[in-house]
């Protein structure tokens, strides 16, 4: 027997969720696929960048999270390995609200709004349930066929997302050509205890070497630490001694915090991808978060990109269903108004990576020179925390800033905002 509705999306991750939630609040009859049995359990480090924060609050749901497991943070200090301070990036500067990032205990913001979408639209979410393939009307998508247990499950639909992560079934299906580049770095991430209520959030730079520390609720601590793809079972035979004493060589301050990593299950490892693809949209079809252009973590906006096309997307369909078109053309419009920031978050964000931890003494110490020029300069840190706050479409720097920021011109506004709060504010 087939189903209908009007939009089926198949994923209930960062996009996947946040678009069935935003659909279901217009009155749209949805249905959200995942594969997994329920909401994810998993640790991850979770940041809510100023955008995110922004999606929450239009869901309604920035003030249910749960404040004995977020902990707002206004300050970031970029430090060299071994503990100098380079510079400090102070999110105050931002519009209020949101001129905080907020670190959530793992899943809490995605838990929430899973919750909101169960309690918006009974049953519109679905467990268990695994894309198989699209179903066709000539060129034109009209559905999708999905497994449940041995259950097979066809729901015809106007629009097709496939909010299914990096290496999209639904955009193979669709045979949406992409450039997958899977990272030679990957992370480490763990959850410690933390002494001391921690504040600020530490980010140290230096050869080879990437590690954050962002402080959570309940005096918790994430770590973040770059490792080579696949040498999680290396960096485990090496054992948690070894790890700490990693870490301690990078922070000296970590002593106390470093000692309450006693078992591998404070870990996660998690693998790096970026994805590059020719279009977002076909007859009757998106694509939205990494399924169309996972970032390098580096950004802090991997599923904050990925809520802001699910709001974008959902605004579309408003209209599409009012017009009753759901075609390419009508639907090209979400991907013309997403793609310009996401492409420049991705350049960003390797950019950063190559620098940030380069084992070259002459790019490390350009580096260290347009940091230290960022903590003087006020106008270009603004830019860039605009940019990693995610309220910037364009480049943080043009040709003439970056000679700024390496020091070789000086900036006669450097004291200025004025001009560049005037978008966001
Ligand atoms: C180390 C690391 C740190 C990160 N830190 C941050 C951060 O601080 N801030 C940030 O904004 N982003 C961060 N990200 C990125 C972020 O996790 C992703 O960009 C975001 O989750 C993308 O959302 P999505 O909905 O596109 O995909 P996902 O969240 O990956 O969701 C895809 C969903 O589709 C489901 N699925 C897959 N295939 C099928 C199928 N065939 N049938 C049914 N369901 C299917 C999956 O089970 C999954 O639930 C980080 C990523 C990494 C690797």
């Amino acid at each position: 027997m087939t189903e209908r509705t009007e939009v089926v999306i198949v994923g209930a991750g960062g996009g996947g969720a946040v678009l069935g939630l935003a659909l279901a609040r217009k009155g749209v009859s949805t249905v959200v696929l995942e594969q997994a049995a329920g909401p994810p359990g998993g640790l991850r480090g979770e940041i809510l960048q100023p955008n995110g924060q922004q999606v929450l609050d239009r869901l309604g749901l920035l003030g249910q999270l749960p404040p004995d497991a977020t902990k707002s943070v206004r300050l970031f200090h970029f430090c060299r390995v071994g503990g100098n301070r380079l510079c400090t990036v102070d999110y105050d500067l931002l519009p209020p609200p949101y001129n905080r990032a907020i670190v959530t205990l793992p899943n809490v913001a995605h838990h929430t709004i899973l919750q909101a979408l169960e309690s918006r639209a009974p049953g519109a979410l679905r467990y268990g349930v695994q894309f198989r393939g699209l179903l066709r009307e000539g060129r034109r998508v009209v559905g999708v066929e999905a497994e449940c247990g041995n259950k097979s499950l066809t729901i015809s639909a106007k629009l097709v997302v496939g909010a299914d992560g990096a290496f999209s079934k639904v955009r193979e299906a669709l045979g949406i050509p992409a450039r997958l580049h899977l990272y030679g770095e990957a992370y480490l991430i763990a959850i410690l205890e933390s002494p001391d209520e921690l504040e600020d959030a530490r980010y140290f730079v230096g050869r080879r070497t990437i590690f954050g520390l962002f402080p959570a609720a309940g005096r918790k601590v994430y770590l973040f630490y770059m490792i080579p793809a696949g040498s999680m079972p290396a960096v485990k035979t090496a054992g948690l001694d070894a790890l700490r004493t990693n870490w301690l060589r990078i922070d000296p301050s970590l002593e106390k915090t470093s000692q309450s990593l006693v078992d591998w299950d404070q870990t996660a490892y998690m693998p790096a991808a970026r994805v590059r693809t020719a279009r977002w949209v076909t007859e009757g079809a998106a694509l939205i978060g990494d399924a169309a252009h996972a970032m390098n973590p580096h950004a802090s906006q991997g599923r904050m990109q990925a809520m802001a096309d699910a709001m974008t997307l959902a605004d579309l369909i408003s209209s599409c269903r009012e017009r009753g078109d759901w075609s390419a053309e009508a639907l090209a419009s979400y991907e013309r108004s997403r793609r310009p920031q996401v492409e420049m978050l991705q350049r960003l964000a390797d950019e950063q990576v190559l620098f940030w931890n380069t084992g070259n003494p002459l790019l490390a110490c350009l580096r260290d020179r347009v940091f230290r020029t960022l903590d003087r300069n006020q106008r270009l840190r603004y830019r860039v925390l605009a940019t990693t706050a995610g309220l910037r479409t364009v480049a943080p720097f043009g040709l003439i800033d970056r000679l700024m920021a390496a020091g070789f011109l000086r900036d006669p506004h450097a004291d200025r905002l004025s001009a560049e709060t005037s978008d966001e504010r």
